[in-house]
């Protein structure tokens, strides 16, 4: 049977001496692994969709065992993730963490537009960090570890503002409770908010959003924490990226090639 399907990848393997296996991320069907006969070869009418982070037109055959493709075609390919490494270990960093937290061929409403509008945000200039952080926020609804952030996570008031939030309570703490957990982190009011508004954020109204470096610091150190105690996935493309921020403190552009 053959079946249309857009796609994001998510990642590409190589499969026998020029097949490439890619796990797509479909726009109806959630994720999936195809398999691409001689796209492993430079001239193969597949090699340029077959890459990561391209979203792309797929016709596969499906039959008993990996589905084969007949026909890709790019739809949008985000050049700009390609041409700044910046970019693209945090558009890697969002696909791998995608690809580790689903499973194949199981429907998941809105991730599909969560990478879509993510990898467009950042290929249009949106601080790639920033939306590395709201879908590592959206992504805990997915893993079943989402927190609780609209009140305090211990008495559930919602009256006194929190000032702490809490790993082991998965959430803020008030001024009440805050003795409850002596590891939580101390935050500020306009933290909270933060935390509050990329989780709730909608990527296609996201205005342009600048936050202070050490801000963005302790939001990661919080966010993978709460990873590591609920969700534990290792990421490779994180290692990347911590590399890339020791090499520069800001980060370093490839010179963007002219067409
Ligand atoms: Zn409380």
């Amino acid at each position: 049977m053959l079946i249309k399907q857009e796609g994001i990848i998510l990642k590409t393997i190589d499969y026998g001496e020029s097949n490439k296996i890619a796990t797509v991320l479909t726009k109806n069907s959630g994720k999936l692994s195809v398999m691409a006969k001689g796209a492993k070869k430079p001239n193969s009418r597949y090699a340029a969709v077959m890459q990561p982070f391209v979203y792309g037109s797929f016709v596969y055959f499906k039959g008993s065992g990996l589905p084969t493709i007949s026909q890709g075609e790019i739809i949008l390919s985000f050049k700009q993730l390609h041409y700044d490494l910046f970019k693209a270990a945090h558009a890697a960093y969002i696909t791998e963490l995608i690809e580790k937290l689903t499973e194949e061929r199981r429907p998941y409403v809105f991730l599909f537009d969560l990478l879509l509008l993510a990898l467009k945000q950042i290929d249009t200039g949106q601080d790639p960090e920033i939306i590395a952080r709201i879908v590592d926020l959206k992504m805990l609804t997915v893993a079943g570890a989402k927190p609780n952030l609209d009140g305090c996570a211990s008495c559930k008031s919602v009256e006194r503002d929190p000032i702490a939030f809490s790993i082991s309570f998965a959430g803020f703490l008030c001024s009440g409770c805050v003795h409850r957990d002596e590891r939580a982190y101390p935050v500020t009011l306009s933290m909270v908010k933060l935390i509050r508004t990329l989780f709730y954020v909608d990527l296609t109204k996201l205005g342009s959003i600048s936050i202070k470096r050490e801000t963005k610091e302790r939001l990661h150190q919080i966010i993978s924490s709460y990873y590591q105690e609920y969700v534990g996935v290792a990421l490779k493309s994180q290692r990347f990226i911590d590399q890339l921020k020791k090499v520069d403190g800001n980060h370093f552009k490839l010179d963007e090639k002219k067409d």
